[in-house]
């Protein structure tokens, strides 16, 4: 019997590519006679053709199926419709701007074939063409992360992955709002092999990041995968009360000693704007942690599906 393979592409705006890389996904197609591949393309509320190109493929090739959201509600919202309506036996998640070559695939079926690994995932070696200051940050997100939290992520790692079944019922039962998936691949744990590979530049379009984007999605991995900065804050608290303490028993012991010449009320407006800043710091970061729970304890969809070609699909989830 024949395996099963479902891709799925999260796609915003990317009417330029997406033929390209649907050619490609038949070129790797007509090479891998021993698997059923099966595209789902998911449109994130795209505002230019790509839904035309979904429905246009769909019609001639059956095995396009297609979700199109109400509205655009992010990759990582993407990828959970993928997953919660794949069926293949194998899943894999893959940008449509060919920056994850589909080339790779043939690859990466053999290696699960081999039945030791339950995933396989790529990692980019190399980050050319992309500019410098934002390989230098990524660089330090990973080495943050992995230092204060319990999912091990990978520097470099792409969110392209073939997946067995089971880890996609995993991924699928990690139904938090704010989602992660570069930790929560990471922290359902599973047999993975790395495959690295050059970065391959975006075909045609452009990125959807910029570095705003990206620093607040950095900062949402680290405040899903780690209590650390709570604890910091915590730390910081307990760290200024002592010196505060000593500071007064020091003032105490001068006044008793040498009187008291009235001084110094500079340094004074220093110190309180300084702990009025961490305070305000700490306030944040619990702000977050809180910020985060809100939207956990409403339960508000992941996404909504407005149109599709898949009968079966969950339409709301
Ligand atoms: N994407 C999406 N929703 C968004 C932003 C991006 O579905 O809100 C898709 C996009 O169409 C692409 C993939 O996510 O297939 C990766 O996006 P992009 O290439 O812009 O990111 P980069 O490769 O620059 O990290
Ligand atoms: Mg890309």
């Amino acid at each position: 019997m024949k395996h099963t393979v479902t891709l799925i592409v999260p796609c915003y705006n990317e009417e330029a590519s997406l033929p390209i890389f649907y050619d490609a996904v038949c070129d790797v197609a007509r090479q891998l006679p021993d698997y059923e591949l099966t595209l789902l393309l998911v449109n994130d509320g795209s505002r230019d053709g790509t839904l035309a190109i979904m429905r246009r493929l769909a019609k001639k090739d059956e095995r396009v199926k297609y979700l199109s959201f109400s509205r655009n509600f992010g990759k990582e919202a993407a990828m959970y419709a993928g997953f919660c309506n794949a069926k293949g036996d194998y899943i894999a998640v893959m940008d449509a701007d060919m920056q994850d070559p589909p080339s790779l695939l043939p690859q990466m079926l053999e290696i699960l074939a081999g039945g030791e690994y339950d995933s396989v995932a790529t990692r980019r070696v190399t980050r050319d063409g992309e500019p410098p200051i934002r390989s230098f940050f990524a660089r330090m997100f990973y080495r943050i992360i992995n230092r204060i939290s319990e999912a091990d992520i990978v520097d470099g790692a792409r969110d392209f992955r073939l997946m067995k079944r089971e880890m996609v019922e995993a991924i699928v039962s990690m139904c938090e709002y704010n989602r992660f998936s570069k930790g929560i691949f990471g922290w359902i744990g599973f047999r993975t092999m790395w495959l690295p590979y050059k970065n391959v530049e975006r075909v045609a379009g452009e990125t959807k990041w910029n570095f705003w984007k990206l620093f607040k999605y950095s900062i949402d991995g680290i405040v899903n995968f780690s209590q650390a900065p709570l604890s910091i804050a915590s730390y910081t608290g307990l760290g200024f009360t002592l010196l505060a303490f000593v500071a007064t028993l020091f003032i105490i012991v001068r006044r008793l000693i040498f009187g008291d010449p009235v001084a110094g009320w500079a340094s004074t407006v220093c110190i309180i704007l300084f702990i009025g800043g961490i305070q305000l710091l700490c306030m944040g970061i619990i702000g977050q942690y809180l910020a985060k729970t809100y939207m956990e304890v409403k339960r508000r969809p992941h996404y909504i599906i407005a149109e599709t070609n898949e009968e079966s699909a969950d339409r709301v989830r």
